[in-house]
């Protein structure tokens, strides 16, 4: 092994790069490199990176000459999307020193001892298309991400993380529920189930979603489950009965809907109309009424004419979600989306944005008041010494605040919310 000792990282993207992000901390422990922040001298730097927008493409390359700066002589390493798509580019006009194309990934733990060779095999490539590697850890305090799913098999216009992650595949149930018990017996009382579509879990082998919700619902465990982001389509009326009824299931859903239009959502190759995100969130809210639903958008896709986008905003400005996580759209190599028009304006995208991110601001600000004096259970989070408050998110993902009582924390406690804090966080009382 090489002599570097310390280490550092930094992710970009979707809780599935974070769930990678935490398996290769793991490893690093393991071969005895301590870890530093990011903006620290590091012998080491990982960078876990995006391609969802060009934004993120800015950031992934961004992050390559932060790390460069702090040090002359840092190994520096590239993962993730950007980095599976873009492995010439980076090595070309960057300053790193390794990046990993998708087959490579996984082999983080060998490239960090020293004793990997990079393969520019094409063939092994393409089998790595449909391999799972799994990935959890146990090192967190509080929360861990559990990836149960890879890759996509969709193809939106718009998008390129089936090219840069692969076909949908997945790990078995029985793995799943033997990493949550693992998980859970080193101290971890939450995780989040995460994956690039994992509506489609177990469509490889065939095992279903539906199924693994099932188990888990049935598991003895005290550790709380959150489910990743679920296309619409995917998410079938039985998963919200048993989410609504479960001990172990969190009220908590992340469903992306991209566009309220149904002409842009066929524009776009979605598989659903907005009727079914319609209907699920109306299922939702009536057996969950203080469920926490999160929403993606993307705005000023190519062929999103004013006329539509004001009627896909009439639409979900009528529909009760919680949070609207925005994203403006770029252009991304490849795709099907670079054939249509008309192509919207970069001004006139940053202001639809504008105007969703202030409707998802009122939305949240409206599902939060909605809480006051409601009871939850709040899992408080590790905090300094130092500091003089703790905080933690309730089951339905409100983040609460109390004054630090040390003897809770990593606890589960019951609360009834107070008031309103900040934009984004409510005050709580012990009950
Ligand atoms: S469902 Fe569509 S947007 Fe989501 S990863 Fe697959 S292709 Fe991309």
């Amino acid at each position: 092994m090489h002599t570097k000792k310390t280490i550092a990282f930094y992710t970009l993207g979707c809780k599935l790069n974070y769930a990678e992000t935490m398996s290769y901390y793991a490893k690093a422990m393991q071969l005895g490199y301590s870890e530093v922040k990011f903006s620290e001298v590091a012998d080491v730097y990982v960078i876990n990176s995006c391609t969802v927008t060009s934004l993120a493409d800015k950031k992934s390359l961004h992050a390559i000459s932060e790390a460069r700066k702090l040090n002359k002589d840092a190994l520096i390493i590239v993962t993730g999307c950007y980095s599976a798509l873009n492995k010439q580019k980076i090595l070309e006009e960057t300053e790193a020193n390794i990046a990993l194309s998708l087959s490579e990934k996984n082999k983080i733990d060998q490239v960090l001892s020293g004793n990997y060779v990079i393969s520019n095999d094409n063939e092994f490539e393409q089998q790595i298309f449909k391999t799972f590697f799994p990935a959890f850890n146990t090192e967190g305090r509080t929360r861990s991400f559990l990836k149960i799913q890879d890759g996509c098999d969709y193809f939106c216009s718009y998008c390129t993380i089936p090219f840069a992650r692969g076909r949908s595949r997945s790990q078995s149930i029985a793995d799943t529920l033997n990493q949550i018990q693992e998980i859970s017996a080193s101290g971890i009382n939450e995780i989040v189930l995460t994956g690039v579509n994992i509506g489609d879990f177990g469509k490889n082998n065939g095992e279903s979603f539906l199924q693994l919700i099932e188990a888990i619902d049935n598991l003895d465990t005290k550790t709380r489950i959150r489910l990743g982001s679920i296309e619409p389509n995917l998410l079938n009326n039985k998963i919200i009965e048993i989410v609504a009824q479960s001990k172990n299931l969190m009220p908590h859903f992340h469903i992306p809907l991209q566009s309220g239009s149904n002409t842009m959502l066929k524009i776009m190759k979605r598989r659903y109309q907005r009727e079914v995100y319609a209907e699920k969130v109306s299922l939702i809210k009536s057996l969950m009424p203080h469920a926490f639903i999160g929403m993606d958008l993307i705005v000023g896709v190519a062929g999103e004419t004013e006329k539509l986008f004001n009627d896909s905003y009439d639409f979900i400005k009528s529909i009760p979600v919680s949070f609207i996580h925005v994203f403006t759209y770029s252009e991304r190599k490849g795709t099907a989306s670079l054939e249509i028009e008309p192509v919207i304006s970069k001004k006139e995208r940053k202001y639809r944005s504008k105007l969703l991110h202030k409707l998802s601001e009122k939305k949240h600000y409206d599902f939060l008041s909605s809480a006051i004096d409601t009871e939850s259970e709040v899992l408080w989070e590790h905090a300094a010494n130092t500091d003089y408050y703790m905080y933690g998110f309730t089951k339905n993902y409100i983040r609460a605040v109390h004054e630090k009582i040390p003897d809770v924390i990593n606890t589960i406690t019951r609360v009834k919310i107070v008031e309103q804090k900040d934009k984004e966080l409510m005050k709580v009382k012990l009950v």
